[in-house]
Order: C-alpha cells, then sequence, then structure tokens
C-alpha cells in the first residue's frame, strides 16, 4: 500500500492523508489549508482526481480536518465521509460557519466596488448540503467492515467532541497491516471531554505533533486561574470579563467550568453571558451526545442538572440583545467569538470595552500571527477597530489551561504505546520547529521517524 501525504506537512493546517490499496483509494482528512491570505483560491483543486476516491474517513469535525470536504464532493467525489456521530453534527455547524466567512470576506472586500471584486467563495450552503448528506456515522470501538480488505475503529482522543483516532486493519495482498492516524491529541483532564485513550499497536503511526517541544503550565489548575481573575475582575473591582473563546469546543468547556465553580459557591453570583449563536447550536450537540462526555461531566449532570445552564449565564441570541451586553453595567463576564478576535461578535464587546480600566481580556486559545487577538497579546498600546484607534486601557491575560491539545509530554506517551522496533512514526500537523523536536526526542528513545514533505509518497 502507498501513503501520500497531502497536507499539515511540516505545517498544521490542510490535514489530507492519502492511502491506496490495490483498487481501492481512502483519503483520510480533508482539512482546509488556511495558512495564507489567499487560502479560497489555493484550497480549489486536488493533486488527485476526487473522483477517484472510493471513500474519505474524518478524524475529527475542526476545519483544519474537514473543512475542504464540500470542495471535494463539488468536484466529483461521489463516496462516503465515515466519522463519529458528534463529528458528523459538529462538521454541519462548522461547514456552515464557513460558508458565512467566505461571503463576508467576499462583502467586505467588495465594500464600495463591484460585488465581484472580493474572492470567490470556495463553496457554497448547498455543496455543505450535499456534503453532510455523505455522512455515515461509526461508534466508538465499533470494529467497521469498509469492505473485504479494511476494518476501520475510531478511538476517543479528547481535544473535542467525537475526535477520533482512525484505526485500519489492512488486507494488503495476503499481509495485515495495521496503521493509525491520531488526529488531533487532546489533554487529560480536560472539561467535560474524555481522557485520550491509549492506540492498539499498530506498525505504521501518522501522528500529530502541535505542541512538540512545548509543554503546558502545571503551576495552577483552571479552577484556581479562573476563580482568581474573574474575583480581581469582577469581584474585587466592579469591571467585566471578557473571553474570546472559539464556539465549538472551547465555549462548553469554559461554561462548564464556570458552571462548577459557582455550583460550589467559589465566588458570589457574577452574571455571564455566553454571546454566539454558533456556541449556542454547538452546545445542543453536547447535550444530544451526552453519553460520550467523561465521568465528572455525568455526575454533575446526576447530581446538580444540565453542565451547560445554570443561573448567572445567558445565552445571546440575537444582534440587538448582544448590543445591550455590551453596554450591561453591572460586573459580569462575556465569553464571544471569534477566539482570535478576527470577526463576530467580539469586536463589538471590544470596540465597547477596550478603553475601560475595569475590563480584563482573557485568552484561552492561541493566536495566530496577523490576527487582532496576536497583536493585544503581544502589547500593541493602540488598536484599530472600526477605522477608529483605540487606546488599549484593558488588561490582557492569557492561560494555556484550555488549549485542547496535549503537549510535549503528551505526544511522546501516545508514541510509546507502540513498540519501537515494530512502529514506524511520520509526523504530520505541526510548526517545522515542533516537529523537529518531538522527532529528535523520539528518535532519542529509538524510533524509526519520518517527517513528510508535502506530496511525500511512501510505500508501506
Ligand atoms: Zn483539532
Amino acid at each position: 500500500m502507498k501513503l501520500t501525504i497531502w497536507g499539515a506537512a511540516r505545517q498544521v493546517t490542510g490535514s489530507m492523508h492519502l492511502l491506496q490499496l490495490k483498487d481501492y483509494n481512502i483519503l483520510i482528512d480533508c482539512g482546509l489549508d488556511y495558512e495564507k491570505e489567499t487560502y479560497q483560491e489555493e484550497n480549489q483543486y486536488f493533486p488527485f482526481d476526487p473522483a477517484d476516491l472510493d471513500v474519505v474517513i474524518l478524524t475529527h469535525a475542526h476545519i483544519d480536518h474537514s473543512g475542504n470536504l464540500p470542495t471535494l464532493v463539488r468536484m466529483g467525489f461521489q463516496g462516503q465521509i465515515l466519522c463519529t456521530p458528534p463529528t458528523a453534527d459538529l462538521s454541519e455547524l462548522l461547514l456552515l460557519d464557513s460558508v458565512n466567512i467566505f461571503l463576508s470576506k467576499q462583502q467586505k472586500r467588495s465594500k464600495g466596488k463591484n460585488r465581484s471584486s472580493g474572492p470567490k467563495p470556495l463553496y457554497l450552503q448547498k455543496h455543505v448540503m450535499d456534503t453532510v448528506e455523505r455522512f455515515v456515522t461509526v461508534g466508538f470501538h465499533k470494529q467497521f467492515r469498509i469492505n473485504d480488505q479494511v476494518t476501520l475503529c475510531f478511538i476517543p482522543v479528547g481535544h473535542l467532541l467525537g475526535a477520533a483516532a482512525i484505526v485500519l486493519t489492512i488486507n494488503d495482498e495476503g499481509r495485515e497491516k495495521k496503521i493509525a492516524f491520531t488526529g488531533d491529541i487532546g489533554r487529560k483532564n480536560y472539561p467535560v471531554l474524555v481522557d485520550p485513550e491509549v492506540i492498539p499497536e499498530v506498525d505504521f503511526l501518522v501522528c500529530e505533533s502541535t505542541y512538540g517541544g512545548k509543554f503546558h503550565s502545571k503551576l495552577e489548575t483552571l479552577e484556581q486561574k479562573l476563580v482568581q481573575t474573574i474575583n480581581e475582575a469582577c469581584v474585587k473591582f466592579p469591571g467585566r470579563l471578557i473571553i474570546p473563546a472559539f464556539s465549538i469546543g472551547r465555549t462548553q468547556a469554559l461554561v462548564y467550568a464556570l458552571n462548577q465553580i459557582f455550583s460550589k459557591g467559589l465566588l458570589p453570583p457574577v452574571k455571564i453571558f455566553v454571546d454566539s449563536p454558533l456556541a449556542e447550536f454547538a452546545t445542543d450537540v453536547y447535550r444530544r451526545h451526552h453519553d460520550l462526555l467523561n465521568e465528572d461531566a455525568k455526575a454533575f449532570y446526576r447530581s446538580k442538572g444540565d453542565e451547560f445552564d445554570f443561573d448567572e449565564l445567558s445565552y445571546v441570541q440575537d444582534k440587538k440583545e448582544s448590543m445591550s451586553v455590551s453596554n450591561y453595567h453591572e460586573p459580569c463576564i462575556i465569553i464571544s467569538s471569534a477566539g482570535m478576535l478576527e470577526g463576530g461578535r467580539i469586536q463589538d464587546h471590544l470596540y465597547y470595552n477596550i478603553q475601560n480600566y475595569y475590563c480584563t481580556i482573557l485568552f484561552i486559545g492561541y493566536c495566530a500571527k496577523g490576527t487582532l487577538g496576536h497583536r493585544l497579546l503581544r502589547g500593541d498600546p493602540i488598536i484599530r477597530l472600526r477605522n477608529r484607534d483605540l487606546m488599549v486601557y484593558a488588561t490582557i491575560q492569557q492561560t494555556d489551561l484550555l488549549s485542547g491539545h496535549g503537549d510535549h509530554e503528551d505526544l511522546m506517551n501516545t508514541v510509546q504505546q507502540q513498540k519501537v522496533e515494530n512502529t514506524r512514526i511520520f509526523l504530520v500537523h505541526g510548526e517545522p520547529k515542533s516537529m523537529q523536536s518531538l522527532s529528535d526526542a523520539l528518535t532519542e528513545a529509538r524510533y524509526r521517524v519520518d517527517v513528510p514533505e508535502k506530496g511525500e509518497v511512501f510505500e508501506l
């Protein structure tokens, strides 16, 4: 069999790996590669004919793993897309959100000019609907026979609801071979999600490396960090705490962590607004797949009720209500998207609060270079919003305690579950520096490691 790494090669986004057996072609993930400003044009074409693929298997719903599926379908892919049930539901939300982002970029660029001057959307809602129709869901831990040659098993890896490592048992012209794709690996004790499980022994492991060489801080717990920040921002002083958060995954983890804090009485009541319609839809998906949440969340549900709803919390739906949140005069916590501050309702909240000494902004995720979030984190004293220069008087803070990725130690543990003499490792999904650190550590542990370039082919 032949493995070609077509995406997330020496970079983070655009996961896409082609596994070719005799007369059967499998694509693992079909993510959007959005490292460049011109990404909509760059993702239009595939280095193979989509019509030649027999099946796609999806690790999880994040756009860098699922976001180019509608283009694949538009370009002639006819087969099924296999994934876990929550991944199907969350992918639908994220792909529809992508269409909205494409349309708003088109409008923004073409403002005042001919409408066609903005970038043409990579795909539209109808292409998302055509894609969603192809989803076939397979539960965790089931041995699912794709055909006479290939059996699939999804193993939970934390990270995001429904996220899975893909383990394939393949009869390659009479010889049994096993290959696993980790997708993104989460971390232990993450709010709401199960811990990553052990990946069974395989011959080949295609492993992510996002946090290679990096270690999460262990000095305090998430609960301690949140209690201390809310205390400073909203209890000691009558201020407000703004938390930019991705609507899917990060917001649900944060809401549950806050629910625990207030239900334990660790702080006096503070009003909390979740201002993102997408977050509310995603929360419903988490409720629908309640059986897949971790034991801690299930025990909380049995004793105290809904993990994602409590007295202090309000979900904000319409835009008018969102404006009134910006002008709410009591101390409060506002959770809104987008996480990196590029677009979304969070920009309104920043516009009205960034010059307020009694405002704290807590970043809970990574902000890519070139984003407004990145400019605030590096300490820019002035930012530009809605054509106005605004002085930054708000306090800026950051924590990695809600990062959805395991760190270097977690990645090493994942690989070291495999026998050093039997398993060949391929590193994907990481900045070159992170990949190098992980590759060095694994080589030192005597693993055979490859760091493939885009389009590199391996005969397995
Ligand atoms: Zn992910």
